[in-house]
C-alpha cells in the first residue's frame, strides 16, 4: 500500500534525494564559490541605514526599476538589450525552462556541467540531453553539432566558464553552436568576474542568444540576485512567467547600493584571481596532483583516493567539494573554492600533510 503523497507526487520527484548542503558551521568553507571578503566598513554602515529605513510592510517595486538601471550601468549591458531579474540565476533557469517545455521539447547541455540544469529540466518536465565533454573538459563540437541536427533542442545551456571544471570553452566552438542551434542558446556567465571574456557583446549578432549573470560569485550570494540579458522578443515573454515580487525589497535596495560601488567587487575579484594563480601553483607542486586550468574562482584537481582526502580534510575542519563518483570524467576529482590568503595556505598545508602521511 502506498501512502497518499506517494500516489499524488510525480514519481520523478519521489525518486529525487533532497539537495544536500553539508553543515559548515565553524569550518573553513571552500566549497561553494563564495567571495571570502566582506565590504568596507563605510559601505556596510550605509547598508545598515538603508535596511533600517526599508518599508518592509510594502511590496517591493515589481519592476525593480532602480536596481535594473544600476545593473545596466555596472555590468555594461549593451544598449537596446533588455534584462530580467531572478531570485538567483537558478530562478532564471527555471523561468526559461518553464517557458520552453512542451511535448517533445529538449534541453541540451554538456557533462560534467552545472547540476541545476539537469535538476530544473526534471522539475519543468523538459527532456534532458547531456553531451559528455572531452577528458580535458573541452567541448566535443562534433558530438554537439550532430546531436543538435538530430534532436533539434529547444534550449541549449552552456556555462562560460564551466562549473565544475573551471575552464572557458573555445569561443569559436560556442559560436558554431549558437549558429547551428534551431532554438535558444543561454550562455551562463556566473563566473564572468574571474574570466574576463563574455558573450554580452555578441547579443547583437545572434537573435537566439541570451547571456545570464549572477551577483552570487561576485560577493552577494546571500542576496540572491541573478539576471539575464537579451532581446525584448525573448525577455518580454519570459517576464510573463516571473512571479510579481520575486526580488525582495531588501535585495533591491542593498544590491543597488553595492553595485554603485562595483569597483570594490571588481577589485576583490582581482585579488581572488591572483590567489587562484598562487593556489594553482602550490597544488601543482604537490606529488600526485593533477590541476586543471581555471578561469573561475575555484580549482578542480585530481588526486589518488580523492574521497578519502575529502573526508580527512573535513575532519580537519576544511570543507571543499567532492566530485569523485559524480561523473566518469570526474573520477578522483575535488573542487576547491579560492579563499583568502590564510584560508588557501591552511588548505594547502593540510592537504600537503595528508599526502605525506598517507
Ligand atoms: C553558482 C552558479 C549559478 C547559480 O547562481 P545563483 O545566482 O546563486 O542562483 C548559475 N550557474 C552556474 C554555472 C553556477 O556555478
Amino acid at each position: 500500500m502506498s501512502s497518499l503523497p506517494e500516489k499524488i507526487i510525480r514519481p520523478e520527484i519521489l525518486g529525487l534525494s533532497a539537495y544536500h548542503v553539508p553543515p559548515a558551521k565553524g569550518m573553513t568553507k571552500l566549497d561553494a564559490m563564495e567571495n571570502p571578503y566582506s565590504l568596507p566598513a563605510s559601505l556596510r554602515e550605509e547598508i545598515t541605514r538603508i535596511v533600517a529605513d526599508v518599508p518592509i510592510n510594502r511590496y517591493p517595486d515589481p519592476f525593480a526599476i532602480e536596481l535594473k538601471d544600476t545593473l545596466r550601468t555596472a555590468l555594461s549591458i549593451p544598449s537596446g538589450m533588455d534584462i530580467l531579474l531572478g531570485n538567483g540565476s537558478d530562478e532564471i533557469i527555471q523561468i526559461i525552462l518553464l517557458a520552453t517545455t512542451k511535448p517533445g521539447a529538449k534541453l541540451l547541455t554538456v557533462e560534467p556541467g552545472f547540476a541545476m540544469f539537469k535538476m530544473i529540466a526534471l522539475f519543468a518536465n523538459i527532456e534532458y540531453l547531456g553531451i559528455p565533454l572531452r577528458s580535458d573538459f573541452s567541448l566535443d563540437l562534433d558530438a554537439i553539432l550532430a546531436t543538435i541536427r538530430h534532436e533539434q533542442p529547444a534550449v541549449i545551456f552552456l556555462a562560460y566558464p564551466n562549473n565544475p571544471s573551471g575552464n572557458l570553452f573555445d569561443a569559436e566552438a560556442l559560436e558554431a553552436i549558437i549558429k547551428a542551434s534551431p532554438g535558444l542558446v543561454v550562455v551562463d556567465e556566473a563566473y564572468h568576474p574571474f574570466a574576463g571574456k563574455s558573450f554580452l557583446e555578441k547579443l547583437a549578432d545572434y537573435p537566439n542568444l541570451l547571456v545570464m549573470r549572477t551577483l552570487s560569485k561576485l560577493g552577494l550570494a546571500g542576496l540572491r540576485l541573478g539576471l539575464v540579458a537579451g532581446r525584448r522578443e525573448w525577455l518580454s515573454n519570459l517576464e510573463k512567467l516571473r512571479l510579481p515580487y520575486n526580488i525582495g525589497v531588501i535585495t533591491q535596495l542593498v544590491a543597488a547600493k553595492v553595485m554603485q560601488h562595483y569597483d570594490i567587487l571588481e577589485q576583490q575579484a582581482g585579488t581572488i584571481k591572483q590567489a587562484r594563480a598562487r593556489l594553482s601553483t602550490s597544488l601543482a607542486a604537490m606529488t600526485g596532483i593533477e590541476v586543471f586550468p581555471s578561469d573561475a574562482n575555484f580549482i578542480l584537481f585530481r588526486i589518488g583516493n580523492a574521497s578519502q582526502i575529502f573526508e580527512s580534510l573535513k575532519q580537519r575542519g576544511i570543507l571543499i567539494k567532492n566530485l569523485d563518483n559524480s561523473h566518469p570524467l570526474l573520477k578522483n576529482c575535488l573542487r576547491v573554492t579560492v579563499g583568502t590568503h590564510d584560508e588557501n595556505a591552511l588548505f594547502c598545508k593540510t592537504l600537503h600533510d595528508l599526502i605525506n602521511h598517507n
